[in-house]
Protein backbone atom coordinates (compact mmCIF):
# COMPACT_ATOMS: atom_id res chain seq x y z
CA UNK A 1 0.00 0.00 0.00
CA UNK A 2 0.99 3.71 -0.74
CA UNK A 3 0.37 6.89 0.73
CA UNK A 4 -2.50 8.48 -1.92
CA UNK A 5 -0.76 12.00 -1.63
CA UNK A 6 2.89 11.20 -2.39
CA UNK A 7 3.35 7.61 -3.16
CA UNK A 8 5.48 6.57 0.10
CA UNK A 9 5.48 3.10 1.57
CA UNK A 10 6.13 4.19 4.96
CA UNK A 11 2.56 4.29 6.49
CA UNK A 12 1.89 3.89 9.88
CA UNK A 13 -1.75 2.60 11.49
CA UNK A 14 -3.25 5.07 14.22
CA UNK A 15 -6.72 2.72 14.48
CA UNK A 16 -8.24 0.05 13.76
CA UNK A 17 -12.09 -0.81 14.18
CA UNK A 18 -14.10 -3.25 12.22
CA UNK A 19 -16.71 -1.89 10.78
CA UNK A 20 -20.12 -3.40 8.51
CA UNK A 21 -20.87 -5.26 11.51
CA UNK A 22 -17.92 -7.05 11.12
CA UNK A 23 -17.67 -7.14 7.27
CA UNK A 24 -14.98 -4.96 6.93
CA UNK A 25 -11.95 -3.61 9.07
CA UNK A 26 -11.41 0.38 8.89
CA UNK A 27 -7.97 1.38 9.51
CA UNK A 28 -6.65 4.76 9.90
CA UNK A 29 -3.65 5.00 8.49
CA UNK A 30 -0.85 8.19 8.03
CA UNK A 31 2.38 8.74 6.14
CA UNK A 32 4.96 8.81 7.80
CA UNK A 33 6.68 10.90 5.16
CA UNK A 34 3.89 13.85 4.12
CA UNK A 35 2.01 13.59 7.72
CA UNK A 36 -1.18 13.20 5.84
CA UNK A 37 -4.07 10.57 7.05
CA UNK A 38 -6.17 8.66 4.89
CA UNK A 39 -8.90 5.43 6.06
CA UNK A 40 -8.54 2.33 4.13
CA UNK A 41 -10.94 -0.92 4.20
CA UNK A 42 -10.25 -4.28 3.77
CA UNK A 43 -13.11 -6.66 3.28
CA UNK A 44 -13.33 -10.25 2.57
CA UNK A 45 -13.07 -11.19 -1.79
CA UNK A 46 -15.61 -13.84 -1.76
CA UNK A 47 -14.78 -16.15 -5.42
CA UNK A 48 -18.24 -16.22 -7.51
CA UNK A 49 -20.75 -19.09 -6.72
CA UNK A 50 -21.48 -21.09 -9.47
CA UNK A 51 -25.21 -22.56 -9.23
CA UNK A 52 -25.30 -25.86 -11.15
CA UNK A 53 -28.85 -26.71 -12.53
CA UNK A 54 -30.23 -29.98 -13.31
CA UNK A 55 -29.81 -29.67 -17.21
CA UNK A 56 -26.10 -29.05 -15.70
CA UNK A 57 -25.63 -25.55 -17.43
CA UNK A 58 -24.49 -23.10 -14.73
CA UNK A 59 -24.72 -20.04 -14.05
CA UNK A 60 -23.15 -17.45 -11.56
CA UNK A 61 -24.68 -16.91 -8.05
CA UNK A 62 -26.48 -13.83 -8.08
CA UNK A 63 -27.53 -12.54 -4.54
CA UNK A 64 -30.05 -10.34 -6.20
CA UNK A 65 -31.86 -13.30 -8.12
CA UNK A 66 -32.55 -14.99 -4.26
CA UNK A 67 -33.50 -12.01 -2.78
CA UNK A 68 -36.05 -11.15 -5.35
CA UNK A 69 -36.98 -14.73 -5.27
CA UNK A 70 -37.83 -14.54 -1.46
CA UNK A 71 -39.61 -10.79 -2.05
CA UNK A 72 -42.05 -12.04 -4.45
CA UNK A 73 -43.15 -15.41 -2.57
CA UNK A 74 -42.59 -13.73 1.00
CA UNK A 75 -44.34 -10.80 0.26
CA UNK A 76 -48.06 -11.66 1.94
CA UNK A 77 -46.21 -13.02 5.37
CA UNK A 78 -44.99 -9.94 6.23
CA UNK A 79 -40.93 -10.68 6.26
CA UNK A 80 -39.04 -7.10 6.24
CA UNK A 81 -36.50 -6.62 4.10
CA UNK A 82 -33.88 -6.10 6.56
CA UNK A 83 -35.12 -9.80 7.71
CA UNK A 84 -34.80 -11.26 4.22
CA UNK A 85 -31.06 -9.65 3.86
CA UNK A 86 -29.97 -11.53 7.19
CA UNK A 87 -31.92 -14.90 5.54
CA UNK A 88 -29.70 -14.31 2.85
CA UNK A 89 -26.94 -14.13 4.28
CA UNK A 90 -27.28 -17.07 6.57
CA UNK A 91 -27.81 -19.16 3.28
CA UNK A 92 -24.71 -17.37 1.61
CA UNK A 93 -22.31 -18.36 4.15
CA UNK A 94 -23.33 -22.19 4.63
CA UNK A 95 -23.22 -21.94 1.18
CA UNK A 96 -19.65 -20.69 0.77
CA UNK A 97 -18.85 -23.39 4.24
CA UNK A 98 -20.36 -26.47 2.63
CA UNK A 99 -19.51 -25.97 -1.14
CA UNK A 100 -17.20 -23.99 -1.63
CA UNK A 101 -17.62 -23.00 -5.26
CA UNK A 102 -20.00 -24.93 -6.93
CA UNK A 103 -23.90 -25.57 -5.62
CA UNK A 104 -26.78 -27.53 -7.20
CA UNK A 105 -29.37 -25.15 -7.51
CA UNK A 106 -31.46 -28.31 -6.20
CA UNK A 107 -29.16 -27.81 -2.75
CA UNK A 108 -29.40 -23.42 -2.94
CA UNK A 109 -33.11 -24.13 -2.92
CA UNK A 110 -33.70 -26.52 0.02
CA UNK A 111 -30.97 -23.92 2.06
CA UNK A 112 -33.17 -21.04 1.67
CA UNK A 113 -35.70 -23.47 2.87
CA UNK A 114 -34.40 -24.68 5.92
CA UNK A 115 -33.16 -21.53 6.92
CA UNK A 116 -36.84 -20.49 6.35
CA UNK A 117 -37.89 -22.95 8.26
CA UNK A 118 -36.38 -22.34 11.21
CA UNK A 119 -36.71 -18.37 11.20
CA UNK A 120 -40.31 -17.94 9.37
CA UNK A 121 -42.27 -21.07 9.61
CA UNK A 122 -45.30 -19.51 8.04
CA UNK A 123 -42.86 -18.05 5.03
CA UNK A 124 -41.06 -20.99 4.55
CA UNK A 125 -44.63 -23.19 3.32
CA UNK A 126 -45.32 -21.04 1.20
CA UNK A 127 -41.79 -20.85 -0.65
CA UNK A 128 -41.91 -24.29 -0.70
CA UNK A 129 -45.22 -24.80 -1.81
CA UNK A 130 -43.35 -22.71 -4.68
CA UNK A 131 -40.78 -24.52 -5.00
CA UNK A 132 -40.99 -27.72 -4.72
CA UNK A 133 -42.56 -27.46 -7.75
CA UNK A 134 -39.68 -26.65 -9.69
CA UNK A 135 -36.62 -27.77 -10.40
CA UNK A 136 -33.95 -25.24 -9.72
CA UNK A 137 -34.34 -21.62 -8.24
CA UNK A 138 -33.62 -20.38 -12.04
CA UNK A 139 -37.07 -22.67 -12.92
CA UNK A 140 -38.95 -20.73 -9.87
CA UNK A 141 -37.79 -17.22 -10.81
CA UNK A 142 -39.09 -17.50 -14.48
CA UNK A 143 -42.02 -18.93 -13.30
CA UNK A 144 -42.61 -16.62 -11.10
CA UNK A 145 -42.14 -13.88 -13.68
CA UNK A 146 -44.49 -15.29 -16.00
CA UNK A 147 -46.92 -15.25 -13.35
CA UNK A 148 -47.07 -11.49 -13.20
CA UNK A 149 -46.68 -10.37 -16.46
CA UNK A 150 -50.35 -12.76 -16.60
CA UNK A 151 -51.56 -10.90 -13.95
CA UNK A 152 -50.56 -7.34 -15.32
CA UNK A 153 -52.39 -8.44 -18.32
CA UNK A 154 -54.91 -9.38 -15.83
CA UNK A 155 -55.27 -6.02 -14.40
CA UNK A 156 -55.54 -3.88 -18.52
CA UNK A 157 -57.75 -5.95 -19.42
ZN1 LIG B 1 2.59 10.64 2.07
Amino acid sequence: MRCPFCQSEQLKVLESRSADEGGSMRRRRECIECEQRFTTYERVEFSPMIVVKRSGSKEVYSRDKLISSMVRSCSKSEISALTIDSIVDSVEAEMYKEYGREIPSTALGEMVMQVLKQREPMAYIRYASIFKNFNSITEFLDEIQKLDSKSLVGHID
